[in-house]
């Protein structure tokens, strides 16, 4: 990959990695993402829509997102916080209903990202382009990325738990999301007979399944992609890091807080993005609950209360030093 020239907006311009297997489909990245949109298209159809599958959407985009956002990007990739094994489990097996691969794969891709980010090896700079950051990365090979030794060199520590390491072996993994979506129509169906027809009950499942999972899926996809390439591109920077990261307010809408992403690149260990008052993280507070309810601990602080801190221990062991030093020469005379 090389850089050049810079463009109109005075950004750099990078061109495809190296390591690019042009013309090289990853059909099982393409196929799903490709099938998932198809089916998700059937919500322009009014058989299909109901208010409470809207309402569930909405809702969903959140509570399944936020196994993404929170587990899988600051919990498993940064290690920002430990949650109890068993909540980290589930949480990601609910990652798992949103599509967005194994933890292993997620969190190495993500870690590398960080090692190169909007540099020569980043799997999915948006300075190549918009459409390569938010979604071609994803469906072309890249022969330095997608293979077992990466996944192994950027998240050993994820392989080493016996749980994700099988999620690497097949793809078992996917029927948690087929059960999701069955479970979604088939409770669905449920209500719907239940108040009508057996008909009514098929139509309301099918409201659910389509609102609730296939919409659901895609805008969840777009919203992750979108810190990918919006928040590389648009937005203002606080600090100035070796990339083109942005604090970017509608992504961190979107995201509940992902959006400060300039924040994040200058401090990816912190659990906080939130750098100024009004940078609002809601990520971040919903870690602080769980931390509160007994849920997660070692919460790693922004960076300025990690330095304070440590002139504070820094302080603390001067001073007993000079206490022991006074102690043992007064034992001395
Ligand atoms: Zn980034
Ligand atoms: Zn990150």
């Amino acid at each position: 990959m090389t850089a050049e020239p810079i463009d109109q907006a005075g950004r750099d311009r990078l061109s495809l990695p190296d390591t690019i297997v042009k013309g090289k489909i990853r059909w099982s990245y393409a196929l799903p993402i490709f099938a998932l949109h198809l089916l998700a298209l059937l919500a322009v159809l009014p058989w299909f829509f109901s208010w409470t599958g809207v309402i569930l959407m909405v809702l969903c985009v959140h509570l399944f997102g936020q196994a993404i956002n929170l587990c899988y990007h600051r919990i498993l990739t940064h290690r920002s916080a430990v949650l109890p094994k068993w909540l980290e489990h589930f949480f990601v097996l609910v990652a798992l209903c949103c599509m967005e691969d194994t933890p292993g794969k997620w969190v190495s891709m993500h870690r590398y990202h960080h090692n190169h980010s909007d540099h020569e090896e980043d799997p999915h700079s948006p300075l190549v382009t918009f459409l390569w950051s938010h979604i071609g990365w994803l469906i072309i090979e890249n022969s330095a990325t997608h293979n077992i030794a990466t996944y192994r060199k950027f998240a050993p520590d994820i392989l080493k738990d016996s749980f994700y390491m099988k999620m690497e072996k097949s793809y078992s993994w996917v029927w948690v999301y087929v059960a999701h979506a069955v479970l979604f129509f088939l409770v669905g169906f449920a209500i719907g007979w239940a108040t009508g027809t057996v008909m009514s009950g098929v139509q309301f499942g099918a409201s659910l399944l389509v609102w609730g999972v296939f919409v659901r899926t895609v805008a969840v996809w777009h919203i992750t992609w979108s810190v990918n390439s919006l928040t590389h591109l648009f937005g203002y920077s606080n600090y100035k890091t070796d990339d083109h990261s942005r604090n970017n307010w509608f992504v961190a809408i979107l995201t509940v807080g992902e959006g400060w992403h300039n924040n994040h690149h200058h401090d990816p260990a912190s659990a906080s993005n939130q750098h100024r008052w009004w940078e609002i993280d809601v990520t971040y507070y919903q870690i602080k609950l769980l931390e509160k309810l007994g849920l997660a601990s070692k919460v790693i602080p922004p960076r300025h209360l990690r330095r304070k801190a440590s002139e504070r221990r820094m302080e603390a062991d001067k001073l007993q030093a000079t206490v022991d030093a006074q102690v043992s020469e007064q034992s001395n005379r």
